[in-house]
C-alpha cells in the first residue's frame, strides 16, 4: 500500500482580476451579506443552544458575521460520550481508509472549499488574503498530506523477528478519547490538532478558540463531505474551565493536543497531574505554547535581508504568531542602515480591512489583545528606557487597529524583551559589536521560552559559534531568515523550555504521540 506522495501546495498569489481573487471576493460578499449559523457538533448532530454569542470581523467589530451556540458541562459530556462510542469502529478501520478521508479533505480545500476557507478566515480572525493563503489552504492542505505520509512511516516501524520467532508492533490509538484545544492564530493549526489524532485513529473533542468558530465551522463542513463518520471529531463551544471540569475528571481521558498560552497550558498540567490517580492510562500531554522569539544579528550581516526579516517575522498577521520576531540585538555598527530601512519598509506598509487587498496589517484578534498590547506600548512611550522608532497608534474605533511599533531599549533585560506580547510590537537592543558573545549569553537567558530564533551573519564562525550557544534557546532555528513561516514537510515545528513539549507539529514526531504500540511475540 503505496501513499501519495505530498508536494507543498502552492500557494495563490491573488493578483488583481486574477479568478482566485474573483472567487475570494465573491466568498467574501457572501459571509457579509449573510449571519452564519455556527452550530456546535456532537455525534454528527448539529446542536444549537439558547446561548447565542455574535461573532464580528476583528477589523470591523460592528458587523455581525453570525453567531455561534454556546455549550455548558452536558454538551461536554455528549461530545465524550460520542467520541467513545464511536471510537470502536474508527480505531479497526483499516488506517488507508481514514487515510483516504483525510486525503479527500485536503482536495476539498485546495479546490471547492479554498475560497470559503481564506474568506473565513479573513473575516473571522483579520487575516490578508496571504496570510489566510499560507495558513487556512496551502498550511493546513498539507498537514492533512503529509501526516498520510507520516502514518505510514510509522506503521512500517517494525522489529526484528528471527528464525521460529515472529515480533510485531501493532499501533494502537490511545485507549479513551483526545482533547484538541485550538488558537485563533491558525486555521491549519485548529484543523491539524483534532485531524492528526483522528488520523492515527482516536475519536476527538475539539474546541477551538471563540475567535475562530468561522473557520472552524468551515473545516468541520469539509470534513463532513470528505466522510469523516459521525463521532469522530465533535466540535464544541464551551467556556475553558467550565470543558476542563468535564474532560480533565473524565477516567477515559487519553491525551491532550494544545495550542495556546504558557500559563493555560502549564494550569492544565496541573489539573491533569492532580487527577492523574483517575485515568486508566497516563494522558499524553502534547503543547505548542508561548514565545518570545529573537533576531540576533552579527556584524557581517547583510542589511536589507535583516530589515525584511525583522519586518516580516515581526509584523506578518500583527505579530500573533507564536514564532514571531518580538526581540533583536542589532550591532551599534549596523543600527543607522537597519533603523533607516525598517522605518522605510513600515511607511509602505499600510493598514485597513482584510477584504481591501492592499492591506498588510490589519486588526488584531479582539479586545482583549487590544487592550493588552496598547497597555504595553503607553507603558513603554512613559518609560525614559525606551524610545519609539515607528508605530505607537493605536485605535479601537472601528477594528482593533494597533501600528506596528518598533522599541529601542536601553537594557537587553527591559520588560519588552523578555515577556511575550502577542502583537505588532518589536523590541530592539542595540549593542557595541565588540560585546557580541555577551549578547549570545543574553539572548539565552532573558526569556523563558525557546520556540524560534534566528542569526543574521555571513561569517560561518559565527553562524557555528551561535547556533551551538544557542542549542537550547530554539526549537526552530533560523540563518538568515525570518523566525517565522515554518512549512510542513520541510521544517517540522516546535520548541522546548517554556514553549512546549517539542512534539514536532509537522512530522512523524507528532503522531508518534497518538499511538500506543502493542508488542507481539509469536513463537512457532
Ligand atoms: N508555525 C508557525 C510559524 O512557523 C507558527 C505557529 C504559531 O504561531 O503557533 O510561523
Amino acid at each position: 500500500f503505496n501513499v501519495p506522495t505530498p508536494v507543498n501546495e502552492p500557494v495563490k498569489e491573488y493578483r488583481p482580476d486574477s479568478p482566485e481573487r474573483e472567487a475570494l471576493k465573491k466568498a467574501l460578499a457572501e459571509f457579509r451579506a449573510q449571519e452564519t449559523d455556527i452550530p456546535m457538533y456532537i455525534g454528527g448532530q448539529e446542536i444549537r443552544t439558547d446561548k447565542k454569542v455574535r461573532v464580528a470581523p476583528p477589523h470591523d467589530h460592528q458587523h455581525t458575521l453570525g453567531y455561534f451556540y454556546e455549550g455548558e458541562a452536558e454538551h461536554v459530556k455528549a461530545a465524550i460520550e460520542a467520541a467513545l462510542s464511536a471510537k470502536e469502529n474508527w480505531a479497526n478501520l483499516p488506517w488507508e481508509n481514514r487515510a483516504s478521508i483525510f486525503l479527500k479533505a485536503a482536495d476539498l480545500i485546495a479546490g471547492p472549499y479554498r475560497a470559503r476557507i481564506n474568506a473565513a478566515t479573513m473575516l473571522g480572525q483579520s487575516k490578508n488574503a496571504y496570510q489566510a493563503e499560507i495558513d487556512s489552504a496551502c498550511e493546513l492542505i498539507d498537514f492533512l498530506r503529509f501526516n498520510v505520509l507520516y502514518a505510514d512511516e510509522i506503521y512500517r516501524q517494525q522489529p526484528n523477528s528471527s528464525p521460529g520467532v515472529w515480533n510485531r508492533l501493532e499501533y494502537r490509538p490511545l485507549e479513551g478519547f483526545v482533547f484538541a484545544l485550538t488558537p485563533f492564530n491558525f486555521t491549519a493549526i485548529a484543523g491539524n490538532l483534532p485531524t492528526s489524532a483522528a488520523l492515527m485513529g482516536n475519536t476527538v473533542v475539539w474546541k477551538p478558540a471563540y475567535t475562530q468558530v468561522l473557520s472552524a465551522k468551515v473545516i468541520m463542513d469539509v470534513l463532513q463531505e470528505a466522510g469523516l463518520p459521525d463521532g469522530v471529531i465533535n466540535l464544541i463551544y464551551v467556556d475553558g474551565p467550565v470543558a476542563g471540569d468535564v474532560i480533565f475528571n473524565n477516567p477515559d481521558f487519553a491525551g491532550i493536543h494544545f495550542t495556546g498560552s504558557t500559563g493555560v497550558f502549564q494550569q492544565i498540567w496541573g489539573t491533569i497531574g492532580a487527577n492523574i490517580h483517575k485515568y486508566k492510562s497516563y494522558p499524553r500531554i502534547v503543547g505548542e505554547t508561548g514565545g518570545k522569539d529573537f533576531v540576533l544579528v552579527h556584524e557581517s550581516a547583510e542589511v536589507d535581508e535583516v530589515a525584511v526579516g525583522l519586518v516580516r517575522g515581526a509584523f506578518e498577521f500583527q505579530g500573533q504568531k507564536c514564532s514571531a520576531a518580538s526581540r533583536a540585538y542589532v550591532p551599534s555598527n549596523l543600527w543607522p542602515a537597519v533603523e533607516a530601512k525598517i522605518k522605510q519598509f513600515l511607511d509602505e506598509l499600510k493598514m485597513g480591512g482584510t477584504e481591501d487587498f492592499t492591506n498588510f496589517i490589519n486588526a488584531v484578534i479582539d479586545e482583549r489583545a487590544f487592550k493588552k498590547i496598547a497597555a504595553y506600548i503607553e507603558e513603554a512611550k512613559n518609560s525614559n528606557e525606551v524610545k519609539i522608532i515607528a508605530g505607537g497608534n493605536h485605535d479601537s474605533s472601528k477594528g482593533y487597529f494597533i501600528e506596528p511599533t518598533v522599541l529601542l531599549v536601553d537594557r537587553p533585560d527591559y520588560r519588552t524583551m523578555c515577556e511575550e506580547i502577542f502583537g505588532p510590537v518589536l523590541s530592539i537592543y542595540v549593542y557595541k559589536a565588540e560585546e557580541f558573545t555577551d549578547i549570545i549569553k543574553t539572548v539565552n537567558t532573558t526569556s523563558p521560552y525557546a520556540l524560534t530564533g534566528s542569526i543574521f551573519a555571513k561569517d560561518r564562525y559565527v553562524v557555528e559559534q551561535v547556533t551551538k550557544q544557542l542549542q537550547n534557546a530554539a526549537g526552530n532555528f533560523y540563518i538568515n531568515d525570518k523566525p517565522t513561516g515554518a512549512v510542513v514537510g520541510q521544517q517540522p515545528f516546535g520548541g522546548a523550555r517554556a514553549s512546549g513539549t517539542n512534539d514536532k507539529a509537522g512530522s512523524a514526531l507528532n503522531l508518534y504521540r497518538w499511538v500506543s504500540a502493542r508488542t507481539i511475540k509469536e513463537t512457532f
